[in-house]
């Protein structure tokens, strides 16, 4: 294992782990297939730490583990489930700034995104489906003297959530808490190329007192391990997030097994830019859309559509925000864009510079790799804006996931629609105009199952949340994933 950055402070380094182990029967322990990966610093593209690569003898022992604890767990009271859970949050608040410096320091994000969006929103996942069960009821249907039906919703067995890399902890939580909280008992994969953070996190699983086999934590690849899981007979329900085509694999294997399945995928998300629109805040905002995450935010606006009369003031004053945000270390509190998460990642998002290049589209900044000093190998770009490209050649049309705009001029409420629903996906768009005529008709007419006006990622956690198209299947947020993590069951009284 080579050395670790050098800026990097003791306090820090000592958080960081560098073997990652599964969480399986309240314990943690190696894979027993005895096999490890290496975990890759996107900031200086170093090998800083091996992970279990599981196999699908891990996921039965975490299945058996899970399967035993579920008796217990599913009969456990609302309110023990809910103090647990209230213990887990607080844990992860006095962690705060541990699980921040493990996520930047595996994802590659700058570390005060980390400490402000992915450790905070985390904890509020787990906080609020922790109070959520205690002020739910269900519905009753009465039949006019007749009888009497109420719903029971019920949890429904031994669950899987696999989740991706990007925003690591926070969409690892965004499933367990639900599925937990609900009474299911849980097999979770995180993405093989970000695990630390929910291995620190199955430590605070530990140290709250979780009992054995309610959460199990299996590392590893898609092919070793979320294969075996979403095949597994026992495994009721499956909650994905993740990109489109592994969604179709995993669709393909649960479907015929009558699996629950939630699917949140891919995005090219429209972002919307009225003439009418208040100036400086939409091309700041539309910016930070476009770029958070290194543009890995699976809701980032990465096809900005400008009304033709002020297109050409909005391309100018956008270049110009673009060139100022700084690509840097991401430990480096004056960096605004980190690392990419991977080197193949990274070559992923550069052909597409290219490809946009071949299709006529003209480069206005950025699109360059480059090295930052002390940290040669690191995965950086600085963020890149194209124009002059058809709405519907791919690189409009594909999914790039990276710090790579493009901006289209439209002239009139039709056309602006129509280049914003000609994608295959359907997540997220966003609109600027100070008409609230104009936002209330777009909004209905998106083909998209989010719809921010004049502002962009604001959360509430009680709204549904999830794609039309090819961007999912179902909705998870609030009540939409407790409904998703039971089973509901009519109950009939004949009066
Ligand atoms: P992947 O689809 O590659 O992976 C997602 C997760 O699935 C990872 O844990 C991965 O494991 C696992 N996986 C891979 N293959 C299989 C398989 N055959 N069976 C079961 N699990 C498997 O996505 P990325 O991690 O690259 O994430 C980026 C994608 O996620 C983008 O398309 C983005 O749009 C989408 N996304 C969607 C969101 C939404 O809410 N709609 C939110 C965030 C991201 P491993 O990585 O270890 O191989």
């Amino acid at each position: 294992m080579e050395t670790l950055h050098k800026s990097t402070t003791e306090a820090s380094l000592t958080a960081v782990p560098t073997e990652i182990l599964n969480y399986i029967g309240g314990g943690l322990k190696p894979a027993q297939t005895g096999k490890w990966i290496s975990n890759f610093h996107p900031a200086s593209g170093r090998i800083y730490g091996q992970i279990a690569e599981s196999g699908s003898e891990d996921v039965q022992s975490a299945y058996d583990a899970a399967s035993a604890a579920f008796p217990a767990w599913s009969n456990s009271t609302a309110k023990y489930r809910s103090d647990l859970m209230l213990r887990l949050a607080d844990l992860m608040e006095r962690d705060l700034e541990v699980l921040a410096f493990i996520e930047s320091y595996d994802n590659g994000k700058p570390l005060s995104v980390a400490r402000t969006v992915d450790i905070p929103r985390a904890i509020s996942n787990i906080r609020f489906f922790a109070t959520a069960i205690l002020h739910g009821s269900t519905e009753a249907h009465d039949m006019d003297g007749i009888a009497l039906n109420y719903t029971l919703r019920q949890p429904i067995g031994v669950v899987a959530c696999i989740s991706p890399w990007n925003l690591p902890l926070y969409l690892f939580t965004w499933k367990i808490a639900p599925a937990l909280a609900a009474g299911n008992t849980v097999l979770a994969k995180p993405s093989e190329i970000t695990p630390a953070s929910a291995f620190h996190f199955s430590k605070l699983c530990i140290e709250a007192g979780f009992p054995a086999g309610v959460l199990n934590v299996l590392h590893g690849t898609g092919p070793s391990i979320g294969a075996p899981l979403v095949s597994h007979p026992g495994i009721k329900a499956v909650s994905f997030t993740g990109g489109t085509q592994t969604g179709a694999t995993i669709a393909s294997i649960a479907a015929p097994q009558f699996k629950k399945l939630s699917l949140e995928l891919g995005g090219k998300n429209a972002t919307l830019v009225f003439a009418d629109c208040a100036f400086e805040e939409t091309v700041s905002e539309t910016a930070r859309a476009a770029f958070s995450n290194q543009g890995q935010i699976c809701l980032c606006g990465s096809r900005i559509l400008v009304q033709r009369s002020i297109y050409d003031r909005f391309k100018e004053a956008f270049v110009a925000k673009v060139k100022l945000l700084k690509v840097g270390d991401p430990q480096d509190a004056q960096s605004n864009i980190g690392a990419i998460v991977s080197e193949p990642h990274l070559l992923k998002v550069l052909s597409y510079v290219e490809l946009a290049k071949s299709e006529g589209g003209k480069l206005l900044c950025g699109g360059n790799r480059i090295q930052v000093e002390g940290l040669e190998n690191g995965y950086y770009m600085e963020p890149a804006v194209f124009e002059g490209l058809d709405p519907y050649c791919r690189t409009n049309q594909e999914e790039i996931f990276g710090p790579v705009v493009t901006l289209i001029p439209f002239d009139t409420e039709e056309e602006a629609l129509q280049f914003a629903n000609c994608t295959p996906y359907g997540l997220a768009s966003s609109v600027w105009t100070s008409n609230l005529g104009t936002s209330q008709r777009v909004a209905a007419k998106l083909q998209t199952g989010i719809v921010w006006i004049n502002c962009w990622m604001l959360r509430d956690l009680r709204t549904p949340f999830g794609g039309v198209k090819q961007s999912g299947v179902g909705r998870e947020g609030g009540w939409e994933a407790l409904r998703f993590f039971t089973e509901a069951k009519n109950v009939c009284i004949k009066h």
